[in-house]
């Protein structure tokens, strides 16, 4: 089995129904939980570089990065973010 190290949910289209909920809830999540949308990419660009991200999911925490990086006060369990 070939494993997409640098993908995340959104490149993964078996993940659609994901993606659409990290997308429900942060639109859910009011202004000050919320990471900026600045934030949230560069998070994100931080992830796909990263040698512990795995079929979106971080293998340091088991999150998929997607969601992990959602909140304002979200941390990087690699402090990388
Ligand atoms: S260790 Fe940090 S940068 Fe790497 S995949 Fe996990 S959350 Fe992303």
């Amino acid at each position: 089995m070939n494993h997409c190290r640098q993908c995340l949910l959104r490149d993964l289209a078996d993940q659609a129904d994901v993606l659409a909920q990290v997308a429900r809830t942060r639109k859910m999540m009011s202004e000050t939980e919320r990471a900026s949308d600045a934030v949230y990419e560069k998070r994100l660009e931080v992830c796909r570089a990263c040698d512990r991200l795995l079929d979106a999911t971080c293998q340091k925490c088991g999150c998929y990065v997607e969601i992990r990086a959602l909140a304002r006060t979200a941390h990087c369990p690699g402090k990388k973010w």
